[in-house]
């Protein structure tokens, strides 16, 4: 088995939780490198700049971009043009359009771009799909809750313009959304709630139709104390679809729960997943990008209609201020 030497760029939360244990557990990837302005990882060589990297190591094939959605461009262009293979963290760009660039930048050099959803890698996504095909759909409720100052403390970058607030984890539910059902659905109404103090929305209301009348309402909330709510309940012609935990376990009619639930919620399993699926795209020389999901957030953007919500101060940050 061939074993690709991988660089990560921005080694924070989900790099040093997922991405760092994901690439030492595969046969596939080795941690070759780090752009980190912090350090990096112990016993791995850091560069504090890709351009760097880029100079130094051109043994490196493959770039796993893990820094915040608004910086990522640049970097991922610079390595394509690098004929470097780029892997990118959800949401895969600041906007659609440079994704777009990114995605013709790498078919045009044959490299692979990977455009990542974690979430579609959950333990019962693949099964939901497999339920829902074939059923007509009727409602879909998505309820994507979580305490952002537990989950997010001190990223500043979610609430500046690009980092999308409530969206961050709520683009996970719309990844898993249009990967399970058997139709196309677009964005008809929006409600966003921007904190006088904050670039991005702190909770939101969106309705969704299908081409049939299907429906889908998605509440989400960034303020939501206690467990994360992280679930999608599908209505059908022939039974309800419970898909819960992020798409971990999923039951049907309110019957027995398949799939594996956590120890503590989190998202294991994801990521390791997501580098064999990185390994199936580099072999074949292929791109991965699908933005319906980052489509369904932009609709909600351009067409929501935005409402004053109190100032949001983190309390990590709360000394700074
Ligand atoms: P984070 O910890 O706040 O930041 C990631 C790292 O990126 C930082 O530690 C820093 O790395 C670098 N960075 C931060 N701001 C930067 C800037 N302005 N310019 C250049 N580099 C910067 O964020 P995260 O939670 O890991 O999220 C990163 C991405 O992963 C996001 O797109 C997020 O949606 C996605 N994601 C996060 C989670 C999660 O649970 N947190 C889960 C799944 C996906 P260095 O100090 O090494 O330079």
């Amino acid at each position: 088995m061939t074993v690709t030497d991988v660089a990560i760029v921005g080694v924070g939360k989900i790099a040093r939780d997922q991405h760092v244990p994901a690439i030492e557990a595969s046969g596939d990837f080795r941690l070759a490198a780090t752009v980190s302005r912090s350090g990096g990882v112990d016993g791995v060589d850091n560069f504090a700049t890709l351009d760097a990297l880029l100079a130094a190591r051109p043994d490196i094939p493959a770039i796993s971009f893990c820094n915040p959605p608004q910086v990522r461009y640049a970097g991922a262009r610079a390595a394509l043009e690098a004929g470097r293979h780029v892997m990118l963290e959800k949401p895969p760009g600041a906007s659609l359009s440079e994704v777009h660039d990114l995605a013709a930048l790498a078919e045009a050099r044959g490299l692979t771009l990977q455009a990542t959803w974690h979430s579609r890698h959950a333990a019962s996504v693949a099964a939901a799909k497999a339920f829902l095909a074939g059923r007509r759909i009727r409602l879909v409720r998505i309820d994507w809750k979580e305490d952002v100052r537990v989950w997010h403390p001190g990223q500043q970058w979610i609430w500046q313009a690009g980092g999308l607030g409530v969206f961050d984890p709520a683009i996970n539910a719309f990844s898993i959304l249009t990967e399970i059902l058997p139709v196309p659905v677009h964005v008809t109404a929006a409600e966003l709630r921007f904190p006088v103090n904050c670039e991005t929305p702190i909770a939101a209301e969106v309705e969704m139709a299908g081409p049939r009348g299907e429906r889908v309402l998605a509440a989400l909330d960034f303020l939501h104390e206690g467990d994360p709510m992280w679930r999608q309940v599908v209505e059908t012609d022939a039974g309800t679809l419970t898909l819960d935990q992020g798409g971990a376990i999923m039951s049907v009619d309110g019957g027995a729960q398949q799939g594996e639930a956590w120890s503590a919620p989190g998202i294991e399993g994801e990521y390791p997943s997501l580098y064999a699926r990185f390994a199936e795209l580099l072999a074949a020389r292929t791109c991965e990008v699908d933005l319906r999901p980052m489509v369904l957030v932009a609709d909600a953007f351009t067409l929501g209609r935005r409402v004053d919500a109190p100032a949001f101060v983190d309390p990590a940050l709360a000394g700074d201020r």
